[in-house]
């Protein structure tokens, strides 16, 4: 059996967040894995709760989530010790590039929180159901709870 060698965080900057990184910090250390984060912008933003208040609504605001989630993201980074280049912020459906970006670059273990239940995801269906079904690698669905 072979090691995990490629380990992906998928953040979402929800209050769970930082278990799920802790879980994929430790393990990406256990296996002397390289670690990588993504996060992706959602393109249909339903809620500013995850970026902070200070988002007007009546621009594109796409450029600005990117910004932010850029800066959330170089936290988590920091914390985590992931090198720059394996810090990653798309744009689009959170489960097709989750799925997407761990088959472009080798991911071998995909690490994400079991939910983080919030606007239309509650009736689009859980990420973690719909990677653990399209991923060609494992995926480690935290267990959160509320
Ligand atoms: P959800 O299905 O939205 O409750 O999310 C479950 C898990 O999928 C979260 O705990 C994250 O690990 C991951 N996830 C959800 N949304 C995103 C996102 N926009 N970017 C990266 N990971 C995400």
């Amino acid at each position: 059996m072979q090691p995990y060698q490629n380990i992906l965080l998928a953040t979402d900057f929800s209050a769970h967040a930082e278990l799920v990184a802790e879980r994929a910090k430790d393990l990406a250390d256990r296996y002397q894995a390289k670690l990588s984060v993504l996060h992706v912008v959602d393109n249909l933003p339903i809620t500013d709760s995850t970026y902070g208040p200070i988002i007007p609504f009546d621009v594109d605001i796409t450029e600005q989530l990117i910004a932010a989630a850029k800066q959330k993201l170089a936290k988590i980074a920091e914390r985590l010790k992931i090198p720059e280049d394996r810090c990653w912020i798309e744009v689009g459906s959170p489960k097709a590039e989750i799925v997407r970006v761990a088959a472009a670059e080798n991911i071998d273990l995909i690490v994400l929180g079991s939910h983080s239940r919030k606007g239309l995801g509650i009736l689009l269906g859980s990420t973690a159901s719909s990677v653990i079904l399209h991923a060609k690698c494992d995926v480690l669905a935290v267990r959160l709870v509320e």
